[in-house]
């Protein structure tokens, strides 16, 4: 599988990094990367990913757009309301990038469905807004040996980790116990988008090989401070998902 003269000129930019080159967009287009949820997270996750040429997204969704999602949840318009948010999406993003392939389920994820979905995708990125779901994720990741993205938003702060299996703690190592759910939480926009691009920042380097991955470290950013920190993050040894 090469890339043809659109593609060339389409990711000229990111092939010209060094370390990337034909080889790493070569690498992008046979991946397939499944985007859990199509909220503040994976809407603009999504975007950059059929930007950047991933070959197949897989984009899971239950919900419809509703008006109160629109602040953040830059994929879906005015015009969208009350579609699903899949179509939404499908819509867009088929007009983003047309070289790529896009596949949408309009359905929640369940632990009857979880392995299946994470089963046919090479990386998963966490556009959820609920630990619940994210465990069910983080532990389908970790039994298939898939890297999952995490990131998590609450006003103007944002969390991020790459549980790579086999090579670091999971999300469970990390979040023990299910936090209690504040429902609906405050969110700015950009906070989910600079968490999102993160996301996608490791989604590429994950699958092209390029740099460290954030295996074993929290990255917390303080959008009231500007300040980014890192935490280094142990393997737990009683973890339940990943000790084992
Ligand atoms: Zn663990």
């Amino acid at each position: 599988m090469g890339l043809n003269e659109m593609e060339l000129i389409r990711y000229d930019r990111q092939i010209r990094i060094s370390g990337f080159g034909i080889e790493g967009q070569v690498k992008l287009k046979k991946s397939r990367v499944l985007v859990a949820g199509l909220g503040g997270l994976g809407a603009p996750a999504a975007i950059y990913l059929a930007a950047a040429g991933v070959g197949k997204l897989v984009v899971v969704d239950k919900e419809r757009v509703e008006l109160s999602n629109l602040n953040r949840q830059i994929l879906h318009w005015t015009e969208d309301l009350g579609k699903t948010k899949v179509e939404s999406a499908l819509e867009k993003l088929h007009r983003i990038n047309p070289e790529i392939m896009v596949e949408g389920i309009v359905d929640e994820i369940s632990k009857e469905n979880v392995y299946k979905l994470v089963e046919n995708v090479d990386v998963v990125v966490d556009g959820m807004d609920n630990f619940k779901t994210r465990f069910l994720l983080n532990e389908a990741c970790v039994r298939l040996g898939k890297p999952f993205i995490h990131a998590a938003v609450y006003g103007l702060e944002g969390r991020l980790m790459t549980i790579f299996p086999g090579r670091g703690p999971c999300l469970r190592c990390l979040i023990p116990v299910e936090p209690e759910e504040i429902k609906p939480f405050p969110v700015l926009g950009p906070t989910p988008a600079i968490m999102a691009s993160m996301q996608v920042m490791e989604v590429i380097k994950v699958i092209v090989g390029l740099g460290e991955p954030l295996i074993g470290k929290l990255l917390v950013f303080d959008g009231s401070s500007m300040e980014f920190i890192k935490v280094t993050i142990q393997k737990s040894p009683n973890c339940p998902v990943c000790s084992k």
